[in-house]
């Protein structure tokens, strides 16, 4: 089969779509955005009674929630002693606890949602690519278990075979809880049960403008679209990477990187499970990292950020080589695979690279998921539409603060990102 320059994970699945009526006058909740975080939102929101209205510029899942690598991590893109040093042993805990939290959330609506992605609790392995970097593992376990009471396994480099059939890293660090997931095929599942759930799902509608109702007795919000404008009491902003001028406040505050992923054909069983000895989702210990894991059909699936910027035609299509270099140095054994597809998607970075959820001028938003976000967006939707519903669940992201660049320096164009991407790559180069 010829490269596709397509996303592998749609060809496993059909995403519901909802049919197209006419925008309702009124809602109670407006989301806008149908991924994880806005569809999580949805059910929680809609069960509970709410009159929602999901506002997707163009298909249920169509963002980085069909695009990723479907690993469901536990932890935070940051380690776990620059977390106490920068936010203190409590609110450490308390987030550390809710990345765990957000797995069994993941898996809870796996189940009672009965949705069909292939869900399973392989575990996750970091490897390390110098050996200062895993003589780091042994500390990092000790403080996780001291400070979280969680537990992760050293694997030193001569007993990394049983975990993984590559040979250029200098030990590795399990972690049991994580887990693999088809996230497509989740995220077709989180639409459909929003659906039943019976929120309203509007597809091809990007919302162009949100704006305090004028002159009226009742608080709200006016949410233009490209169908029409909807009055809503709340809105919840859920568009991660995809977060544009709709919401420029938020826009600001976020860094929008391209993130890219090549899988190969299908792979003989022998070669799949000497590469991937217990189908652990893989990743490696640099900035400029490489994710990878096998799919459920035995493909190797190898991504990474090949091209600092969002995805384009031509930066998908330098990606795949760069990709298929780069999983040849993994794994040499599958010089001779051919690669069938490479897609792209848009992470979202804060400037503090953690999320961040939360109310600004009173909108309501939960995003910055920095690339690890499959069960924490899921999280928090399901907590930030708990705060809308007017409960008050315990998530300590609300109580971040949320760094922007002083001066008018960002408006929300990376025009940094050749730099920031050098940055990384010197980074991994000299430490
Ligand atoms: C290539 C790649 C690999 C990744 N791998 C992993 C991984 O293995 N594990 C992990 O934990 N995380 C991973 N991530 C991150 C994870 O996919 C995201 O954090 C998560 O999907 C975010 O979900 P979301 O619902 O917040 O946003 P998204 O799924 O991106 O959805 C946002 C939606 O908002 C819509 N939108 C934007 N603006 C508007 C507007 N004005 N009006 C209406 N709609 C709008 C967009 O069309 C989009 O569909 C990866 C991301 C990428 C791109």
């Amino acid at each position: 089969m010829p490269l596709v320059e397509s996303n592998y994970w749609l060809t496993t699945t059909e995403m519901p779509h909802s049919d197209s009526r006419e925008l309702p006058k009124r809602a109670d909740v407006a989301i806008i955005g149908a991924g994880f975080t806005g569809l999580s939102a949805a059910c929680t929101l809609a069960r509970r009674g709410a009159n929602v209205v999901v506002l997707e510029s163009e298909t249920i899942g169509w963002g980085a929630s069909s695009r990723n690598g479907g690993m469901v991590l536990t932890g935070l893109k940051l380690g776990a002693n620059q977390l106490i040093s920068r936010y203190g042993r409590d609110l450490t805990r308390r987030m550390y606890a809710a990345s765990l939290a957000s797995i069994d959330c993941v898996e809870q609506i796996v189940r009672e949602e009965n949705i069909d992605c292939d869900l399973s609790r392989c575990g996750h392995l970091e490897v390390a690519c110098k050996q200062k970097h895993f003589d780091d593992y042994a500390r990092q376990a000790e403080v996780i278990a001291r400070e979280f009471s969680h537990q992760l396994r050293v694997v030193p480099k001569d007993q990394l075979s049983s975990e993984i059939g590559s040979i250029i890293y200098y030990g590795g660090m399990v972690d049991e809880v994580s887990a693999g997931l088809n996230p497509a095929r989740y995220v077709a599942g989180l639409g459909r049960a929003a659906l039943k759930a019976r929120a309203q799902i509007f597809e091809r509608t990007p919302v162009q403008s949100v704006y305090r109702r004028p002159n009226h007795g009742d608080t709200g919000w006016n949410v233009t679209t490209s169908r029409g404008t909807l009055f809503a009491r709340d809105v919840f902003v859920a568009t991660s990477g995809y977060t544009g001028r709709a919401t420029p406040a938020l826009q600001k505050k976020l860094i929008p990187i391209g993130s890219y992923i090549i899988t190969t054909e299908i792979l003989p069983e022998g070669l799949a499970r000497e590469l991937c000895p217990r189908n652990r989702m893989i990743y490696d210990s640099k900035n400029y990292l490489y994710y990878y894991r096998l799919t459920p059909d035995r493909r190797m699936l190898f991504g990474g950020r090949a091209a600092f910027f969002p995805e384009t035609a031509q930066t998908i299509r330098r990606s795949a080589e760069i990709l298929r270099q780069g999983m040849v140095e993994v794994y040499p054994q599958l010089r001779d695979a051919k690669i069938e597809y490479v897609w792209g998607g848009t992470l979202d970075f804060a400037f503090d690279i953690m999320p961040h959820a939360g109310q600004m001028d009173g909108i309501y938003y939960a995003l910055g998921y920095a690339g690890h976000g499959v069960a924490m967006a899921t999280y928090q939707g399901q907590k930030m539409a708990e705060l809308i519903a007017g409960d008050n669940p315990d998530n300590p992201f609300l109580e971040l603060s949320f760094p922007g660049v002083p001066l008018g320096l960002y408006t929300g164009r990376p025009w940094f990102l050749p730099l920031a991407g050098m940055w990384y790559k010197f980074l991994d180069w000299v430490r």
